[in-house]
């Protein structure tokens, strides 16, 4: 696997090896996981050049702190990229991403940015669509691989994608959520759980998977609000500190508070802390 940290450098190697061929792009901020690779695999079978990122993006952060204690393990990323075939890995520095005459960009996102995570981490966003933009604009790829764990960000970056114009030369590709066998989504932030907070953690599925049930089952209209209420009890009765949200949101990304006809699509998404750890998942009905 190639190794890049600077600009010029990598794309001597993307032009010069790959001229129209087909380029997969995978963004990630490292501590990289079954998730991760699972999106990088995705590419490879799809492209004939697969570019990696790892940059620990401080602008999406919106306290100092977790970006300090976000985790950094370059050297077991690499083997793990190595393993699976990864064609390229990018990683820049924070100068080589925003230099001093860059200037970051406002994107018009509308409500989206002001719920759910947005609400939680004012800014957060911003940073991901500047960083995303600014990458896509470097690797210029023709398929650019998201995970669905974080499925704000995906709807995020589509509409990112749309207000640039990035969506006519670059395609999507929302890829399922990886869990373990016990249905816990796979994060970089499960490494700061405990046993037992691993074990307590799995509970955030199994609500959201009964959530799912009500819905589908129901034969008449389901109240919305409260039925996030009684998930939010039971996700504190299983051990989490507190719970920010259990929320529904429609193909639009509209949060919805009844449900009439249950063949409406719908995500039903929730952010918890346990153990001092922020975990969110999100489940499709
Ligand atoms: P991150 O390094 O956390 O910014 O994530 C990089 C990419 O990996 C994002 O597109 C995430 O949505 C995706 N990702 C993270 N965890 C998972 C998972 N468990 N399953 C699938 N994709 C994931």
């Amino acid at each position: 696997m190639k190794i890049f940290k600077e600009i010029d450098l990598l794309l001597a190697y993307i032009n010069g090896h790959n001229q129209n061929k087909s380029i997969g792009f995978v963004p990630t901020m490292g501590a990289l996981h079954e998730g991760h690779l699972a999106l990088v695999e995705k590419s490879i079978q799809e492209n004939d050049l697969t570019v990696c990122s790892i940059f620990v993006n401080k602008i999406q952060f919106t306290f100092e702190e977790d970006f300090a204690k976000y985790p950094r393990t370059l050297e077991e990323d690499i083997k793990l990229l190595e393993n699976i075939g990864c064609n390229c890995l990018f990683v820049p520095d924070q100068q080589t991403i925003y230099p001093e005459e860059y200037a970051l960009k406002a994107y018009n996102l509308g409500e989206i940015e002001h719920v759910l995570e947005g609400l939680y981490r004012p800014g957060h966003f911003q940073g991901v669509c500047n960083v995303v933009n600014r990458l896509l604009d470097i690797i210029q790829p023709h398929q650019l691989y998201l995970g669905l764990k974080d499925y704000q960000q995906c709807k995020v970056i589509e509409k990112m994608t749309h207000l640039t114009s990035i969506d006519k030369r670059v395609e999507l590709k929302f890829c399922e959520t990886i869990r373990n066998h016990e249905g816990l989504a796979l994060s970089s932030r499960n490494k700061r759980l405990s046993m037992n907070g691993l074990n307590k953690a799995t509970a955030l599925i199994k609500i959201l998977n009964q959530a799912k049930e009500r819905i589908i089952t129901a034969e008449k209209e389901v109240d919305l609000t409260l039925l996030g209420q009684e998930s939010t009890q039971e996700i504190l009765e299983n051990g989490f500190d507190s719970v920010d949200y259990f929320a529904f949101a429609n193909e639009n990304f509209e949060l919805i508070h009844s449900i009439s006809n249950n063949n409406q699509p719908l995500t039903i998404l929730t952010a918890a802390t346990i153990e001092g750890v922020r975990l969110i998942d999100n489940i499709k009905i």
